[in-house]
C-alpha cells in the first residue's frame, strides 16, 4: 500500500510468462496494433500516435521532452512537487530556457495563474504533472490545453500516477503529449510507459526526423534540428510503431504483453467503474485516518484518489512505524520526499490495491502499530469510520 509501485494483477504476471516473439513477427506486430487501440480509450483520445516507450515512466517523460523541445526553446513548467522538479531537471539537460510557475507543495495552480504565466513566458512548450505522488495532489487540467494552443504552445502532462485511477481526458482537455507507467493505477510492473501524442505535436516531432545511418535509404532529414537522443527519438519510435516498421530498438516483448494485459483489464472493468473504485478506496482511507485522530495532508478538493498523505504524529518514529507495518503485517506504506521527508507517510490504494478490504486491513494494522509505538489511538475507530463510507 505504498505510493507505487503497487502489486500487479495476477493476469498481468501470467501474461508476462508467455513465450517471446520476434519484433517483426506478424503475431507480435498485431499485438502492437492492439496495444495502440487499447490505450486510446484509457488516455481518452483518438490520437493515432498512442503506443509504448520501453522503460519506466521516466523514459516516456524524457522521450516527450527531448523530442518536443529544442535547445533554447522556452518552456514553462508548472511545478507543484517532486515530479515537476524532475521535468525541470530533464529540460535543463536539454538546454531549454525554463520558466517555472512554482506552487507550494500540497496546492495546485489556478487557471488564471497558469494563463498569466503563459502570457509572461510565451513558451513553446508547457509541461506539468497531473497527480504528483510526492504531494498526493492532482492538478486540474481542464482548460490547460486550450490555453496552450491559443498561445501556440504544445502541452506535456505526466499522468503516470493517475491514469486508470482518476478521470483523464486527453482530447477533451486538448493536451498534446501525455505519458504514463504501468506500476501505479494500471496494476502492472514498472518497465513500460504508455504515451499518446496529438497530430499537431507529432507533426512538430516528425519535422525533426533524421533516420539513423544504418537504416536510412538516403531520405532527407526533416527541416528542424535532430532530436538529441537516439533511444528517446520519438520520430524514429513512431516510424517503428507505424506500418513502416522501421527498426529502432527491439520492442520489450514481455513488457508489451504486460501493458496489453493492464489495458485489457482496465477496459473490461470499465474506466468509470475503475475510477469509482479508486475514489471509494481513497475516501475510506481518508475517513479512517481521520478517525484515528491523524491529520491528513493537503486539501480534500485536490486530493489524488489513489494516494493519501498523512502527518506523522509528534513523538512517533515514522520509520519505526513503516518497519513494523512491513515486518509484522507485510504492508508497505511510503515515506516522503523533499520538504515532506519525515513529516508525512504516503499510503496508496491503487491498481489491484484500490479495494475496500485492503484499506480496512491497512487501517487496522496501522492502528495496532501506532498503539505499539505508544500512541493512544481509539480502538476500532479507523476501520469503523472507513466502513461507514462504503
Ligand atoms: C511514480 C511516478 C513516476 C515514476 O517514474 P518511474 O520512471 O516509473 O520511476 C513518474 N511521475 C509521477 C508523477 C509519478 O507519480
Amino acid at each position: 500500500m505504498g505510493p507505487g509501485p503497487a502489486n500487479a494483477h495476477p493476469r498481468v504476471l501470467r501474461a508476462m510468462a508467455a513465450d517471446l516473439l520476434g519484433q517483426f513477427d506478424p503475431e507480435f506486430t498485431a499485438y502492437m496494433e492492439e496495444v495502440m487501440a487499447l490505450y486510446r480509450p484509457i488516455f481518452g483520445t483518438t490520437n493515432r500516435w498512442t503506443f509504448l516507450i520501453d522503460g519506466t515512466a521516466r523514459a516516456a517523460i524524457e522521450a516527450s521532452l527531448v523530442s518536443l523541445t529544442r535547445p533554447g526553446d522556452r518552456v514553462l513548467v508548472i511545478n507543484f512537487g517532486r515530479f515537476g522538479l524532475l521535468l525541470e531537471e530533464i529540460l535543463t539537460r536539454i538546454g531549454a530556457k525554463i520558466s517555472r510557475l512554482d506552487i507550494p507543495w500540497g496546492e495546485v495552480a489556478a487557471h488564471d495563474q497558469i494563463a498569466a504565466a503563459i502570457d509572461e513566458a510565451a513558451p513553446q512548450v508547457v509541461a506539468t504533472v497531473h497527480g504528483d505522488t510526492s504531494t498526493t495532489t492532482a492538478q486540474p487540467l481542464a482548460g490547460l490545453g486550450a490555453l496552450c494552443r491559443a498561445a501556440g504552445a504544445y502541452s506535456y502532462v505526466d499522468a503516470t500516477a493517475t491514469l486508470g485511477g482518476m478521470p483523464f481526458y486527453t482530447d477533451e482537455w486538448e493536451l498534446d503529449v501525455v505519458t504514463c507507467g504501468l506500476q501505479k493505477c494500471l496494476g502492472g510492473p514498472a518497465g513500460s510507459a504508455p504515451i499518446t501524442i496529438s497530430d499537431r505535436a507529432a507533426e512538430a516531432i516528425f519535422a525533426r526526423r533524421h533516420i539513423e545511418k544504418g537504416l536510412s535509404q538516403g531520405e532527407a532529414g526533416g527541416p528542424a534540428p535532430r532530436i538529441q537522443s537516439n533511444y528517446f527519438d520519438l520520430a524514429m519510435i513512431m516510424d517503428y510503431w507505424s506500418e513502416k516498421r522501421l527498426n529502432h530498438h527491439t520492442e520489450a516483448t514481455s513488457m508489451l504483453y504486460a501493458a496489453r494485459e493492464c489495458a485489457r483489464l482496465a477496459l473490461e472493468e470499465g474506466l468509470e467503474a475503475r475510477w469509482a473504485r479508486h475514489h471509494r478506496a481513497g475516501k475510506a482511507m481518508v475517513a479512517g485516518l481521520r478517525a484515528m485522530g491523524l491529520t491528513v495532508y493537503g486539501q480534500d478538493a485536490y486530493r489524488m484518489a489513489n494516494v493519501t498523505g498523512v502527518f506523522i504524529p509528534e513523538h512517533v518514529d515514522g520509520e519505526a512505524v513503516r518497519r513494523r507495518m512491513r515486518t509484522e503485517f507485510e504492508i508497505e506504506i511510503g515515506g516522503a520526499f523533499g520538504p515532506l521527508t519525515g513529516k508525512i507517510w504516503r499510503i496508496g490504494a491503487m491498481g489491484v490495491n484500490a479495494r475496500t478490504h485492503k484499506v480496512l486491513i491497512t487501517l487496522g494494522a496501522l492502528e495496532a502499530v501506532l498503539r505499539a509505538e505508544g500512541l493512544a489511538v481509539p480502538a476500532g475507530a479507523a476501520v469503523d469510520a472507513a466502513r461507514s463510507t462504503f
